[in-house]
Parts: C-alpha cells; structure tokens; sequence
C-alpha cells in the first residue's frame, strides 16, 4: 500500500508490518470471539511527538485510520482498530521528561505506564495517586483518554482532577497544548483538556501531559467492614464524611463479589471464611496519612461502624489479599483474583455511574438483568471516585465464555441494557471504559442534541474522521455518509 511506504520513508524500522506484529494489537480485554479480533494493517512504534505527526500528516492525506493504544488492557475495545489502518503502539512513548519536586509536578511521554510515574516520584517523596489496578500497564495516554478509575478515587478523584496539561497531535497532524501548565486551574478560554479526557482518542493522539503528584503519605490502613446492605455501607461513608474523615479510598463490594475475593482462602483452608449468613456489602476502607491521624481516623470509623450495625472484618489474611490482588498484584492474590474459571470465561463488565441514593435499586437491576440474559454473575463493586464525596464508578461484572458467539451477544445485550437504565435511574453509562463501539447504537439516549454538538466538535479535530474511527459515532455519521 502506497501509504505504508511513505511511512517508512519517513519512520524506518519504526513500521512494522508482520503478521505477527499486527495481531499482537487486533484485541484488548474485552470478550470477544475470534472473529471479532481487529489487526491494524501497520503498526507504529513513535519515539517522539514528531513521529506522530508525521503519521498523522500521511493518515490524513490518504484518508486512513489512526488509532492509538497502550497496555491494550481496555474492556470494551476501545484501543482495537475496528477500520485496520494504522495502530500507534503509545507504549513505545515512555520517558519522563521533568520531575518539578518544588510545584509537585511530572511531565511525561504519554506511553509512561502509571506505576511508572509513581516510581518517578518515589525518590522524592512524591506520587501519582491515579492508580487502577492495572497500572502496571495502564499507560497516561489510555488514562486520560478513558479518564479511568483509582484505588485511591475517594481522596483524588481521577484523571480529571490531576491532569493539568496534555499535548496532542490532532487528527489533521497539529500539535495542540491544552490545559494550564503547572497552574491548579484557569479560567481563561474554553477546557479543551477536560474535552481531550474521556475522548479516548477520537479527537487525536496524546503525545505527553504534565500531572499533579502529591506527597507520599507516612503511614497506610486498610480495613473491611461487612453491612447488611450495600445502601448501609453508603449510608456509613456519608456519616464518615460528615464527621470530617476523609478515606484515602473506599470501595464498596457487593455480597457476591465477597465470595469472589474468599476464593484465595476456601484453597488454601479447605473452606469459606466465616461470614454472617446477613452479609449483604463488604466495604473496604483506607485511611492513610500521619501515623497519629489514621490511628484517630480508625478509632472514630470502627465506633461508628459498630453504632450503624458493621462488623469489622478480624481475618487479617483477607483483608491482605483483597488489598495485594487490588494494589501490587502478587501473584497469589492474582490466582485468587482470577479463579480457574478465568480459563473458560473472561472477566466482562458494564461501566455505568449512578446516583448515591440509588446503588441497591440498581443492584437488584444488575442480578435481574444477568439472569434474564444468562450470564454467569461475578458480583458488583462500587468505587467511590469523586474526591470528598461519594461519587461511583461501578463494576457490573460477570464472566463470559468468549469462544461462544451467542454469550459474547448476550453479554453486549446486558451491557445496552445495563447502561440505559443507569440513564434512566438519573445517572450515566459510563464511568472508566468510555463509549467505545458498544455505546454508538445508543450514544443519543443519553446525550441526547447534545450528540450532535459533540459531532461538530468531532469534525472540527478530525475532519476527515481518522482518530479511532467508529468510536462514539460511526464513520459514516462524521463524514455525513450516513443512511
Ligand atoms: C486486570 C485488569 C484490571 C483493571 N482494573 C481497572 C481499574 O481498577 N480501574 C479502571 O478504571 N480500569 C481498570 N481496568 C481497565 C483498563 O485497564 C483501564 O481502562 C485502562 O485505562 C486501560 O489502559 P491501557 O493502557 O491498557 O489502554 P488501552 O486498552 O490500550 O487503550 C484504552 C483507550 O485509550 C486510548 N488511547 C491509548 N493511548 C492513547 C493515546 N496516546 N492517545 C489517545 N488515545 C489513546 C485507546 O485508543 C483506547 O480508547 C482493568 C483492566 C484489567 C485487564
């Protein structure tokens, strides 16, 4: 193709175009068969901004897809390149470029994988506090691009609320700096940056971003509280609140989730662990900061806890591997993370936000709307990520047998349903994946106009609809071809 030589003209050996090169990218984690694997038609490894525009500025002339990927540990397809074309390997994009220990920033590629950032940081005492728990991989580009979730949301929030700054090479090959530099915030022009997050790169490629890190806490506790209800666990986080405590992190676990993060245990012990029969959420709490501060915190949460009828996890070995499996990913907690059964089903999970009132009304949904397609139900997770608030981000997850047609179908009929009745119960459909391809059906029932905006602003970065095509909207909707 004539496209792939001009590329290697100007990028070498950066090209590469194996077969076995190009299926590596044709997937990520979401379930789907065989038939449904993408390869892109060439691969790019970038090494520098420059790179990317000159691919981007080759894509445009000839009118061909761009999509750009990290860690390809996305679960709705985001990353995988639907129209083939060109993939950007972002992963090849890692150096640190600046670590401002005085005004608490880092400026980095934007292939530098989250955990890397954090080690950026560890020599001064500072962090990057957005950490899922695929950090290992999760690179900053695909973090911002799906403005994903953290262990440690319920004190600092998401990218959202620690991204000050992203460079991007827009769809027609320009170099845009969007956000405030090192400020906290600014009230001059529109926010675009806050418009790139969540774009999940239909707007373009982020090439590199400077963001907030904050400072190591001393000291770290976790604790798990097991409610009679999931509307109890919220009802004691919002008391926490009122009292002035501020968890590090907080998630909530619905009672089915419980049994998935015994499984660990009922291997090593020969049996469950003791849990009341009336265990209805597993909330996991963190505190952390000055020693003499998580000790008084702590005190106050379990006095509280025992006044609202919660009783405090005392098999310390669980709580340790919940906490190992979510944050460090040692390999025994992974085993339990992912049972057996992860051989024949892969993890699929619907990503919708709702109100705070509204999580038991929406549980009895999840278990009704798996059963009526059914689906194997893993369980569901509340995460709490909006800073100083109670805000979810949930995990409707089951596990789906992804060498069946018919379940893979099931499950993104689950996954439809799922997110329109988080519309209609006043919330959003997503919260961590962003739209993808799945969400373009139905992308208007929740925008609404809207949706037409959105397009012009679509059109106005990528007029010739090559940044991750058929995400959000199909290319046809774009280019006005539709119908
Ligand atoms: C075991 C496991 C645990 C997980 N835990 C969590 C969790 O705790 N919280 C959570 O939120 N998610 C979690 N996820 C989901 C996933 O890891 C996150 O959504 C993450 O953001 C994906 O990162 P990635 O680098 O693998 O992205 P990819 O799958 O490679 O890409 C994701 C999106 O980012 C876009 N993108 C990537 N690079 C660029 C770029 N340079 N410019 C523009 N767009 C770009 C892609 O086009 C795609 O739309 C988990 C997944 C797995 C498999």
């Amino acid at each position: 193709m004539e496209y792939i030589e001009e590329l290697k003209a100007v990028l070498g050996d950066k090209v590469l175009t194996e077969n076995f090169e190009r299926f590596i990218f044709g997937a990520d984690w979401s379930p789907r068969t065989q038939k449904e694997i993408f390869p892109p038609d060439v691969v790019i490894c970038p090494r520098c901004t420059e790179d990317v525009v000159e691919t981007v500025k080759i894509a445009y002339k000839h009118g061909i897809p761009v999509t750009a990927g990290g860690g390809l540990t996305g679960m709705a397809g985001g990353a995988v390149p639907i129209h083939g074309g060109i993939y950007i390997d972002g992963a090849c994009m890692n150096k640190i470029m600046e670590v401002d220990v005085a005004n608490q920033t880092i400026r980095t590629q934007s292939g530098a994988t989250l955990q890397e950032l954090v080690d950026a940081g560890k020599p001064h005492g500072l962090w990057f506090p957005v950490l899922p728990e695929s950090k290992w991989s999760c690179t900053i580009a695909s973090a911002i691009a799906c403005d994903n979730d953290s262990t440690f949301g319920m004190k600092y929030g998401k990218p959202l609320n620690q991204v000050l700054s992203i460079e991007m090479v827009t769809g027609k090959g320009e170099i845009i700096e969007a956000g405030h530099r090192k400020a906290r915030f600014s009230a001059s022009g529109y926010k675009l940056k806050d418009l790139i997050i969540g774009s999940e790169g239909t707007l373009g490629v982020i090439t590199a971003a400077t963001v907030k890190l904050e400072p190591v806490p001393e000291h770290r506790h976790v604790d798990m509280i097991i409610f009679d209800s999931m509307g109890k666990a919220v009802d004691y986080l919002n008391n926490i609140l009122k009292a002035g405590l501020i968890p590090e992190g907080a998630h909530i676990n619905c009672k089915r989730r419980l049994k998935f993060y015994t499984h660990a245990y009922k291997e090593k012990h020969g049996h469950d662990p003791e849990i009341p029969e009336w265990a209805g959420s597993l909330l996991a709490i963190i505190f952390a900061g000055d020693k003499d501060v998580v000790d008084f915190s702590l005190k106050k949460a379990y006095a509280m806890a025992d006044e609202m009828g919660g009783q405090l996890i005392q098999e310390r070995e669980i709580i340790d591997n919940w906490w190992i499996s979510k944050h460090t990913l040692d390999f025994p907690a992974f085993k339990q993370k992912w049972p057996a059964s992860q051989k024949v089903k892969k993890f699929g999970a619907a990503d919708p936000g709702i109100p705070m009132g509204r999580l038991e009304e929406y549980y009895d949904i999840f278990v009704e709307t798996a059963e009526k397609y059914e689906l194997d139900i893993l369980g569901m997770n509340a995460y709490l990520e909006h800073p100083g608030s109670i805000g979810f981000s949930l995990s409707c997850a089951l596990f789906v047998n992804y060498r069946d047609q018919d379940e893979v179908d099931r499950f993104r009929k689950y996954f439809e349903e799922m997110s329109k009745r988080a519309v209609d119960l006043e919330g959003t459909m997503s919260t961590y994946m962003s739209d993808t391809d799945l969400k373009v059906p139905y992308f208007e029932y929740e925008h609404g106009l809207g949706a037409e905006y959105m397009l012009e602003i679509k059109r106005l970065f990528d007029p010739k609809c090559i940044m991750n095509p058929g995400k959000k909207f199909t290319r046809e909707k774009v280019l006005g071809k539709e119908g």
